[in-house]
């Protein structure tokens, strides 16, 4: 029921009609019988500032950023969590009493993901593949477990700017004889690049799959297709694999809790995004 204590919480996003995240957060609030409601707000660049404005000013309980914001949003709010500090890009909006903070919780959800799919990263040595957004938040959050990084991306010079920010010291084309003599060490593959996402649901990155560890697992952040090219390839030569829904429902469920309190229902959250995407 809406009623006068209704919270209002939501997504910003430019185009924002795709997101799954109205399903796993409004399928969140009813299993807990929580009284509050999850939004899609179609938001172009030259408006959010106005948009975070208004949030001010109707004191909306939390929102989530998605493309083209994340970034932009910083200069808006009043503080930043060290996640979302270092990574540069904000998913998550939160009240700190007065304070509008911006929170990352991509890279936590990430980890959240590895650990329930029975991976513990720490120390190992992890491929990852792209150096866009999606890539920041994880090379941060295997820095936190003590990994080591070799960052492969089409575009070098991005890679370079990422590896010199985190501290990254192997940077490789994004191409199958560049990555063939590290294959050995790998113990974690992680996609972060669009290959193999709808509409090109036949791409994959060039990986020499026959040449990793037989331990080695392998993480797609796609999850249009659910089980993308990569992740059937890795199934076949019987490397375990890890899909990219359970990650946006981690990092729904962390954004979920700090605006709640409440231990958010991440398999109710996560069988919502799977109905919404019609699985
Ligand atoms: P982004 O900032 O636009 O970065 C895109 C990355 O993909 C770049 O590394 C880019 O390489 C690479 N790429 C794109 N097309 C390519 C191609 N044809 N060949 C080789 N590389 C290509 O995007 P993002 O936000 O990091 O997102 C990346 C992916 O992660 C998307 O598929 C997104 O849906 C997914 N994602 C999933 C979650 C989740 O919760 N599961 C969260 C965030 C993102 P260049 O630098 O060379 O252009």
């Amino acid at each position: 029921m809406i009623d006068a204590h209704t919270w209002l919480t939501g997504v910003l996003g430019y185009p924002v009609r795709h997101s799954l995240s109205p399903a796993m957060h409004n399928a969140a609030f009813q299993s807990l019988g929580l009284n509050g409601v999850y939004l899609a707000f179609e938001v172009a660049p030259d408006r959010l500032a106005d948009a975070i404005q208004g949030m001010r000013g109707l004191k909306i309980r939390g929102l989530n950023l998605t493309i083209p914001h994340k970034e932009a949003v910083i200069p808006l709010l009043d503080g930043l969590t060290d996640a979302a500090s270092r990574i540069g890009a904000v998913n998550t909006l939160f009240w700190d009493g007065d304070r509008l903070m911006g929170d990352n919780t991509d890279a936590e959800g990430f980890l959240r993901v590895l650990r329930e799919g029975g991976v513990n990263p720490a120390h190992q040595t992890v491929l990852v593949l792209g150096a866009g957004g999606a890539a920041r938040a994880v090379v941060y959050a295997l820095q936190t477990e003590g990994c080591t990084v070799i960052l492969a991306n089409r575009s070098l010079d991005r890679a370079h700017a990422l590896a010199e920010a985190f501290g990254v010291g192997t940077v490789l084309p994004l191409e199958r004889d560049a990555l063939a003599p590290h294959a050995a060490q790998i113990h974690g593959v992680v996609n972060c690049t669009a290959l193999g996402m709808t509409p090109n649901e036949a791409s994959m990155p060039p990986l020499p799959l026959e040449a990793l560890p037989e331990a080695c697992w392998v993480c797609d952040l796609v999850y249009r297709p659910l089980e993308t090219r990569l992740l059937q390839a890795a199934k076949a030569h019987g490397l375990k694999t890890i899909d990219g829904l359970g990650m946006l429902a981690h990092q729904g469920a962390l954004a979920f809790e700090r605006w709640t309190g409440a231990p958010a229902p991440v398999s109710v959250m996560r069988d919502a995004a799977l109905h919404a995407l019609g699985l």
